[in-house]
C-alpha cells in the first residue's frame, strides 16, 4: 500500500533519511523505533506531504505521492499537488493539534466538509460514529480545553479517521499524556488495529505496546532501517549491534 523507494531527505547538510526503502502492506501495523534523531518522525512527515523529499519516490496505492506526471515521465510534485494528495493519509501528532475554538464534533466535520465536499448532515453522522468508536460520543459538544489529554487525543484520532485515510500515521501519540490516560489511547489504537484492520505506521517509545500490537517493527538508525522483523524476532532475538544497544538502553 505504501512504498518508499530510495527516499532521501536532507535538511541543509544533514541527511535525515538516507536512500530509505520501506514497503507497507494493506492492513499492516508497522512500528518504527530507534534513537532520537534517527529520522522516525521525518518518515511520517514526508509521507504526510508536510516535507518535500530530495530524492527517491514514495508511492501510495501504486501511485506516486511525491511526484506528478510530466511529459515523458515524472517530476517532483509541487506544494499544491502535494497538498491535494494529503487527504489519503491521516496523521495524529504528539500534541493533539485540535482546533481550540471548535467542539469535538466540529473538529471532526470540518475537513470532510471542506476537503471531501460532504454535506453537513453526512459529515456529522460520520463524525458521531467515529466519536462513539473512540469512546467520546458523550463529549461531542465539549471544546478541547474541557477535555483531558487522553480525551483530546481520542478526538484527534476520530478527526483523522473522518477523512477515511488509506493509512494512519501515529507520531508518539502518548508522549504528551499523563501515565493514567495512556492506556485509554492505546486501547483505541488496539481496537482500530484488531477490529477495523486499518493500515497504520506508528512511531513510538512504548516498546511494550509496539511488541504487543505490531505485525512488524522497524529499528531506525541514521536515516536507514538497521533491522526489521516480527516483534518476537526484533525484541527477542535482535541481530544488529545497534538494535541490541538501543534495546538494552530502553528496556
Ligand atoms: P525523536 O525520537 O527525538 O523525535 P526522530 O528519530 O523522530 O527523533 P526526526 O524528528 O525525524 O528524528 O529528526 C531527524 C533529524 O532531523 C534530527 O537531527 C533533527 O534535528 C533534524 N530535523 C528535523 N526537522 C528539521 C527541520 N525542520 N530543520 C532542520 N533539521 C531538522
Amino acid at each position: 500500500l505504501v512504498r518508499f523507494s530510495g527516499v532521501t531527505k536532507c535538511y541543509g547538510p544533514l541527511t535525515v533519511l538516507d536512500k530509505l526503502d520501506l514497503d507497507i502492506a494493506q492492513n499492516e501495523m508497522v512500528s518504527i523505533i530507534g534513537p532520537s534523531g534517527s529520522g522516525k518522525t521525518t518518515v511520517l512527515r514526508v509521507l504526510m506531504t508536510l516535507e518535500k523529499i530530495n530524492d527517491g519516490v514514495i508511492y501510495v496505492d501504486g501511485e506516486p505521492l511525491t511526484h506528478m506526471p510530466k511529459a515523458g515521465g515524472l517530476t517532483f510534485a509541487t506544494e499544491k499537488y502535494l497538498h491535494e494528495r494529503r487527504s489519503k493519509i491521516g496523521m495524529v501528532f504528539q500534541q493533539f493539534n485540535l482546533f481550540p475554538h471548535m467542539t469535538a464534533l466540529q473538529n471532526c466535520v470540518e475537513a470532510p466538509m471542506q476537503v471531501l465536499g460532504l454535506s453537513r448532515e453526512d459529515a456529522e453522522e460520520r463524525a458521531l460514529n467515529l466519536l462513539e468508536l473512540v469512546g467520546m460520543g458523550d463529549k461531542k459538544d465539549q471544546h478541547p480545553t474541557r477535555l483531558s489529554g487522553g480525551q483530546q487525543q481520542r478526538v484527534a484520532i476520530a478527526r483523522a479517521l473522518a477523512m477515511r485515510p488509506k493509512v494512519m500515521l501515529l507520531d508518539e501519540v502518548t508522549s504528551a499524556l499523563d501515565p493514567e490516560v495512556i492506556g485509554e489511547v492505546l486501547n483505541v489504537i488496539r481496537s482500530l488495529n484488531s477490529e477495523h484492520n486499518l493500515t497504520m505506521i506508528m512511531v513510538t517509545h512504548q516498546m511494550g505496546f509496539a511488541r504487543e500490537i505490531s505485525d512488524r517493527v522497524c529499528f531506525f538508525y541514521e536515516g536507514k532501517i538497521a533491522e526489521q522483523g516480527s516483534p518476537e524476532q526484533l525484541f527477542g532475538d535482535p541481530q544488529n549491534e545497534r538494535t541490541k544497544q538501543f534495546l538494552h538502553a530502553v528496556l
